[in-house]
């Protein structure tokens, strides 16, 4: 049978909170169920947001928690490289364009034409063009700032019909579900931002096949990822893994639960005195 691979993704921008907390046990519990791997990996291209002090914390929290990982931890910080070389197959495919326009030009845009934009799970999804060879050579001579968008026109007709057929797993409590992957939910989604050169989507992509995820296991709110993330995939020939897309925490209030829910770190809950076995038998893990 196929090794299972698994892995927990944080991006150290914050305390772990109990809805990561439920996440990373998820994760954990299932590898162990299937007898498999699980791995950490520190997705932190965005260096403005990361800080050590946050990334120091995850260890702690997490071993705090009684879970271990394989080392080297991979720091996508380390390997800005790999995410280069991937954006350079995609402009060797001419699948990618670069985008000069800022937000605001872009919500402008749309605001001029609302009726021609669908609403994505990230915002609006902005469907754009590569400029011209002397209007964007102007831009560049300026030193014009500027991110790369995939164009989902191109992806189509470099896929050809096995762009109508990609399909990814959802393995929920209850079975498998095919999905029909709708990869245009993004628009032309940015693949390397301008200030990072690369986007969490790619990086993350790139990851999982490197590091040979089977199981993708994370929070519903990554669920529209997947749809994305499996057309990059096909681009790069790269093995689907399966995916399993976990509830999220709520707060009372029914909100779900985010960074800045302080007294939900769970920093603050140990500094309250509680216990790790507390905490695990508050989020239905007390079995272990
Ligand atoms: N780094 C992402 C996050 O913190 C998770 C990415 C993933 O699991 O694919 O939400």
């Amino acid at each position: 049978m196929k090794e299972f691979v698994t892995r927990f993704a944080p991006s150290p921008t914050g305390r772990l909170h109990l809805g990561h907390a439920f996440s990373a046990l998820t994760v954990y519990r299932a590898a162990q169920e299937a007898n498999g791997r699980f791995l950490l990996r520190m997705e932190d291209i965005d260096q403005t947001r990361c800080k050590p002090e946050f990334e120091n914390a995850i260890y702690e929290d997490l071993s705090w928690l009684g879970l271990d990982w394989e080392t080297p931890v991979r720091r996508q910080s380390d390997h800005f490289d790999d995410y280069v070389s991937a954006l350079e197959i995609l402009r060797g495919k001419n699948l990618v364009y670069r985008c000069f326009k800022t937000r605001k030009d872009i919500a402008d845009e749309i605001e001029r034409a609302p009726h021609l934009t669908a609403q994505g799970p990230e915002g609006p999804a902005y469907f754009g063009a590569p400029l011209s060879t002397d209007e964007e050579r102007a831009l560049l001579d300026k030193g014009a700032p500027y991110a790369w968008r995939l164009s989902i026109a191109a992806a189509k007709g470099y896929l050809g019909g096995a762009y109508e057929d990609l399909f990814f797993t959802e393995e929920t409590p209850e079975g498998e579900r095919r999905v029909k992957a709708d990869p245009s939910l993004f628009g032309d989604v940015v693949i390397a931002r301008k200030d990072s050169g690369t986007s969490y989507h790619l990086a993350s992509v790139h990851d999982d096949a490197l590091q040979g995820v089977t199981h993708v296991i994370r929070g519903e709110d990554l669920y529209h990822a997947a749809h994305l993330h499996r057309l990059l995939q096909a681009i790069f020939d790269y093995a689907a893994p399966v995916y399993r897309h976990h509830r999220l925490l709520m707060d009372a209030s029914g909100r779900r639960l985010a960074k800045r829910d302080k007294a939900a770190t769970l920093t603050a809950l140990r500094e309250s005195g509680a216990e790790a076995c507390d905490v695990m038998a508050r989020l239905g893990f007390s079995d272990a």
